[in-house]
């Protein structure tokens, strides 16, 4: 055997894939009973999935589209026709395109921290934010810290923070401001990240997000085994041995393609160099539950709405319309994110259900309050996975052990999309992290 793959996320397999194009000998280890990690479709009705992992791409998500392309998975644009509703302070407001009536003095504090944030993100190389002109002042700032130096209105305050929680599922004292300008340059800026048209939740997979990982693993066939969580790893000068599932398998190398806390979980035989055990014991993954409503039809189309909600009372302060192309039922899907999320994930389910539909019902009226069909999933729950959307840095990770995240320790390298430099956290970061791992290594061997 030439390389084990371990974990068969999006990351795992697009390394296992590139390694095999090149002839080489591959097995890949996945804890799970099923591919895809974070990516999970869910079939409601015959033929009609929900994502209740990552669901969207958008432009610049060169290799995602790619990836979809190569697969034959079709893709569909995310609804946005007609007006968006923002609740806040107690009002429900409805407005046209892309910038909500919260006033002049709230509107120019909103955009002029935007583009501060967006400016200092050039600075940041993506390859090493450690070494930014200004990276140890930013890297001691929680993202909280400077949004609230900077800003001058308490609207503008919770539009950061609304933003951090939908884009790190985390809140903005939990991580430094170093790592919020990485993620926003990154991701090619602030709008990019947080848009629909033009943005990071423009389009949808037709039959699910899943699907890329699933035909990954069709064309991978026997060489992906399930059910094998890996526990240990022992390494040497000629290659690894991975124990997995009460066995031991042997190879030239390995590829742990997994977040960087559960790859902190994992034995290693010597043990991780301080700095890489280091950083895996900082690098936290944020909090998010989705929330799913089924009713028979997007009834709010007919009052001219597109299902988009931002809300400053939750716990569901962000909302999409995300019924199937044709329509043929109506979906809305709800965001529980940091904080809302950890509250919501101690209480029994019932009330969850009780509190997603309570906020559904505030934006769209009665008819949201009895949904055909209501599900949601809580990803802080997954053993093998432990959070979502991804991981985030806290003060100090970047510049004190950055530098560990990447550099393969003897014949040990890492994958995942934690791992990339474009679009971090997202399916394209995970499969630029696959692509250049299966380099490496193929360098190696
Ligand atoms: P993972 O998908 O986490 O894969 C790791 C695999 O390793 C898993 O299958 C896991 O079971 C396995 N594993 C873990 N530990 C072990 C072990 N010890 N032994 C063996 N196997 C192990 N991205 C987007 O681009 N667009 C979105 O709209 C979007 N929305 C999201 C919404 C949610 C709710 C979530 C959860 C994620 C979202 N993401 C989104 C992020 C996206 O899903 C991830 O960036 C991407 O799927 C990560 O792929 P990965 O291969 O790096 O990691």
């Amino acid at each position: 055997m030439d390389v084990i793959v371990v974990g068969a996320g999006v990351a795992g397999l697009v390394a296992a894939r590139e390694l095999v194009r090149a002839g080489r000998a591959v097995l890949v280890l996945e804890a799970r009973d099923r591919v895809g990690g974070r990516l999970l479709s869910h079939e409601i009705a015959p033929n009609l999935w929900i994502d209740l992992g990552g669901q969207w791409l958008g432009p610049t998500q060169e290799r995602a589209y790619a990836l979809a392309r190569e697969l034959s998975v079709e893709l569909f644009p995310t609804y946005h026709e007609g007006d968006s509703l923002i609740y806040q302070a107690g009002r429900l407001r409805r407005y046209k395109g892309v910038v909500p009536n919260i006033g002049l003095l709230a509107l120019l504090d909103f955009g002029r921290s935007i583009a501060r944030l967006d400016r200092m993100a050039q600075e940041v190389p993506l390859d090493a934010p450690w070494n930014a002109p200004r990276a140890r002042e930013w890297d001691s700032l929680t993202f909280a810290t400077w949004i609230e130096g900077f800003t001058r209105t308490a609207i503008g305050r919770w539009g950061l923070s609304l933003f951090a929680e939908a884009v790190f599922a985390a809140e903005p004292c939990e991580f430094s401001l170093l790592h919020a300008l990485f993620y926003i340059r990154s991701g090619g800026g602030v709008e990019r990240l947080s848009g629909i048209r033009g943005g990071a939740q423009q389009d949808r997979f037709v039959p699910g997000a899943q699907s890329l990982a699933k035909r990954l693993a069709e064309e991978l066939g026997e060489r992906v085994l399930l059910n094998r969580p890996v526990t240990l790893i022992q390494h040497d000068s000629t290659g690894v041995t991975v124990h997995a599932g009460g066995q031991a398998y042997r190879a030239k190398a390995a590829i742990v393609a997994i977040p960087p806390t559960l790859a902190g979980r994992i034995q290693y035989d010597p043990p991780m160099p301080p700095a890489r055990d280091q950083l895996t014991q900082r690098l936290p993954n944020g909090s998010v539950i989705k929330c799913f409503a089924v009713y028979p039809t997007p009834f709010w189309r007919e009052q001219g709405l597109n299902g988009f909600v931002t809300s400053d009372t939750g716990p569901v302060h962000l909302v999409f319309d995300n019924s199937p192309l044709d329509g043929s039922v109506g979906i809305l899907l709800g965001f529980m994110e940091g904080a809302d999320a950890r509250r919501m994930s101690m209480v029994p389910s019932a009330e969850r259900r009780q509190a997603a539909l309570a906020c559904f019902t505030r934006y769209f009226g009665e008819r949201a309050a009895n949904p055909e069909l209501y599900l949601d999933h809580d990803w802080s729950a997954e053993v093998w996975t432990r959070g979502c959307y991804g991981a985030h840095f806290p003060p100090g990770a970047w510049t004190q052990f950055g530098h560990a995240l990447r550099t393969p320790v003897g014949r040990i390298h890492w994958a995942g999309t934690e791992t990339a430099t474009r679009w971090m956290g997202y399916i394209d970061g995970a499969i630029e992290s696959g692509q250049r791992a299966a380099q490496e290594v193929l360098q190696t061997l």
